[in-house]
């Protein structure tokens, strides 16, 4: 075996080359000889040797440049080379390390060593070819793999990557990265995941690997990270060590692969198997207590027409632009799905009954009113919808979608050539189409100006002199007449139009009286108290007309404070701070209690106003004239005014005035009347004549 080695012998002593010869040979070795470093280089280069054994002083090329030389040949790098130095030659020794000997043997030669010399040295050299043969397997199979690996130190301050993991991480091999510059390169949400993996290894804890995603260029990756603790040879914790696995081509195709299990090709609108699961979520989410919702199927006969006229192809770009002209009417928790055909399903989260599901399903037919352009040409279709209403038409998915295909069904039949819509509960059509009807009237009555206020006058009990006005508001709407406010302030609420209605009240209010020597109170529903801004929106719009707040009275109910009483609470204190007076309206029906009663001391009241229901009883039933008296003890006691709501009568305001009331209001004193009759009645009404 050792037959096969081969020993290139270099020197330019022929002596010593014969003797070093006759000993390799007896030795068992294959010998070469070359008389000088070129001739050496040459043989190199000719057919690399297993060891070379050179003299480092020769003509021609000496041993140290030769051995650079052969370095530099292809495999050059690995074979031994030992170099033959004279006994006490210390300078020779280190430029032949320099030149990147191996070892070095001196002259004279120990025959009876150089044997033993060299087997070590080749010995030792296959150990390391070992090495680097199976570092570079390593490599192939991490590579293959999509492997990489990483040590950090125990202090987290430096982290040490394998090229694998640089280039997964897309770092230049110069960046130097420790843990913080790590978990800044992480998808922020996956970035606490890491660092809990981290920290536990670091702690000795739990090896249980982690996925997390990394920004690397445009894109981002999914590394799997695991890894363990190092320890020293006296088993202290040295440092951490793991590999990261690269899993973006798998995740990937994951995604991909769902996309497609969940996605309509021609209009990546979300298909059948999407829909029910996003059904089934919605079931959960409403037992769970949240909102309704509803489920409506919609048909169009756009497609048919579109392929009528211009083929398959044509009837395909049809659909994505009904898809698109649908989608682009829907808020972006609604799921629009398409089930094949000219069949679309609509999934309405967030439903407040009938009335909500039906302005959905309006707005969605309506929109078919108009041609659909697509590309260059225009397209008259028609769009029948079918709505159900979770729980009262199904209460799980299959249910549902039944309901509502039924539904579109006779939506279908009854509207024939017209789009529209219908419920699958047939008694809701009307009373939906008309609410409906009411809120776009409601809508446009606040447009076009169609809204006035009456204000009616309040006195003071003991002088009987007018002290302010209470604005309310009306509605004269065209066609059906003037509304009073209990047939239109709850959908003005359910609309959010309170808010705007309200600031046109303060401001229209402000200009009617704003001349008067009196006070202006007027009602804020519980929905205004609810907008974050309300207090600065109002007092602006006085600000801006010039009315001081202290001539202003807000008038809230309970309701008011009960949903979200710190809000409503805040925004009370903040008004009633800037000088806006604060007054309980409608006091004693509803939830008054003395309990409610003490919490409403958290209020900055100035006046309470009892409600008619007990004013206008108050001289036939004891019990209530006893109830209106206590309370007026009870908001003195507090420091707080009473105002008396429904005085229709002289004999009531006397009673009034006996039990100490401060304040009255009501038909036997004035009753609500335009702007325009409130001067007269001031000028004419023993209650209303001015202070002189
Ligand atoms: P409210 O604030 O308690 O207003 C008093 C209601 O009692 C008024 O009805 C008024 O016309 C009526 N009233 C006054 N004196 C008498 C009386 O002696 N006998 C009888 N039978 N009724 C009397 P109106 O104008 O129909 O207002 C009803 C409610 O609508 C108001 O109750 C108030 O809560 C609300 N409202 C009115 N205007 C507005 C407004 O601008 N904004 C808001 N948010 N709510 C308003
Ligand atoms: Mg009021
Ligand atoms: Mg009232």
């Amino acid at each position: 075996m050792s037959g096969q080695i081969r020993i290139l012998v270099v020197d330019d002593e022929s002596v010593t080359r014969l003797m070093v010869r006759r000993v390799l040979l007896d030795s068992g070795y294959d010998v070469m000889e070359a008389e000088d470093g070129k001739a050496a280089v040459a043989s190199c280069r000719e057919h690399l040797p297993d060891l070379v054994l050179m003299d480092v002083r020769m003509p021609a090329m000496n041993g140290f440049d030769a051995c650079r030389a052969i370095r530099k040949l292809p495999s050059g790098q690995l074979v031994p080379i030992l170099m033959l130095t004279g006994l006490d030659d210390v300078m020779a020794v280190t430029l032949a390390f320099e030149a990147g000997a191996t070892d070095f043997i001196t002259k004279p030669i120990n025959w009876a060593l150089l044997g033993q010399r060299l087997r070590y040295a080749l010995r030792t050299n296959r150990t390391a070819r070992r090495l680097r043969d199976s570092q570079q397997l390593l490599d192939r199979a991490q590579r293959i793999a999509q492997l990489g690996q990483w040590t950090l130190s125990m202090d987290g301050l430096t982290l040490t990557c394998s090229s694998e993991m640089r280039e997964m991480l897309g770092l230049d091999d110069d960046v130097a990265l420790d843990c913080d510059a790590l978990l800044q390169r992480v998808v922020q949400e996956d970035r606490p995941r890491l660092a809990a993996f981290l920290d536990r290894l670091q702690s000795g804890g739990g090896e249980e690997p982690v996925e997390v995603r990394f920004h690397v260029g445009q894109g981002m990756r999914h590394l799997a990270w695991s890894g363990s603790l190092s320890l020293d040879d006296h088993g202290r914790p040295k440092s951490c060590f793991g590999v990261v696995q690269d899993l973006t081509d798998r995740r990937d195709a994951e995604a991909q692969l769902n996309y497609q299990a969940h996605f309509d090709a021609l209009t990546g609108l979300p298909n059948r198997v999407l829909l029910r699961d996003r059904l089934r979520t919605a079931v959960t989410a409403s037992h769970r207590g949240g909102t309704g919702f509803a489920v409506m199927e919609l048909r169009t006969n756009a497609m048919a027409r579109a392929r009528a006229a211009g083929g398959p192809a044509a009837a395909d770009r049809v659909l994505r632009a009904v898809a698109e002209h649908l989608s682009g009417l829907l808020r972006e928790r609604d799921t629009l799905s398409h089930l094949g055909g000219e069949r679309f399903v609509l999934l309405v989260s967030d439903v407040n009954g009938e009335v909500d599901a039906g302005t959905v399903a309006q707005r969605l037919t309506e929109a078919f009113s108009n041609p659909l352009v697509v590309d260059d040409w225009e397209l008259l279709a028609t769009v029948h919808a079918g709505v159900a209403l979770y729980p009262a038409d199904g209460d799980e998915p299959e249910a549902l979608l039944r309901s509502a295909a039924a539904a579109q069904a006779r939506a279908e039949t009854e509207c024939a050539r017209e789009s529209g819509y219908r419920f699958f509960t047939e008694g809701i059509q009307e009373r939906v189409a008309r609410t409906i009807a009411t809120q776009v009237a409601l809508f446009r009555g606040l447009e076009r100006g169609e809204f006035e206020l009456h204000f009616q006058p309040v006195v003071q009990v003991t002088d009987q002199r007018c002290v302010g006005v209470e604005a309310l508001l009306r509605w004269r709407r065209p066609g059906v007449g003037l509304q009073m406010p209990d047939t239109f302030i709850a959908m003005l609420e359910q609309t959010g139009l309170i808010l705007d209605a309200g600031e046109w009240v303060l401001r229209s209010a402000i200009a009617s009286i704003k001349a008067l020597p009196i006070s202006l109170a007027i009602n804020v529903s519980p929905r205004q108290l609810q907008h974050p801004n309300i207090a600065n929106r109002l007092l602006r719009v006085a600000e801006e007309m010039d009315f001081p707040p202290s001539r202003l009275e807000i008038e809230i109910t309970e309701q008011a404070v009960l949903h979200d009483e710190e809000r409503a609470f805040a925004a009370l204190h903040d008004m009633a701070a800037r000088g806006v007076r604060i007054a309980l309206d409608d006091y004693g029906v509803g939830y008054s209690s003395l309990h409610r009663l003490k919490q409403l001391q958290r209020l900055p009241l100035h006046a309470l106003k009892i409600d008619r229901a007990f004013v206008t009883t108050l001289l036939s039933d004891t019990a209530d004239a006893a109830i209106v008296r206590s309370t007026i003890d009870l908001c003195h006691e507090l420091g707080i005014l009473v105002v008396a709501e429904g005085v229709e009568d002289d004999s009531t305001l006397e009673r009034l005035s006996s039990f100490g009331c401060d304040l009255a209001q009501g038909y036997g004193i004035g009753r609500p009347m335009p702007p325009s009759g409130l001067g007269d009645w001031m000028s004419n009404s023993r209650f209303g004549s001015l202070p002189m």
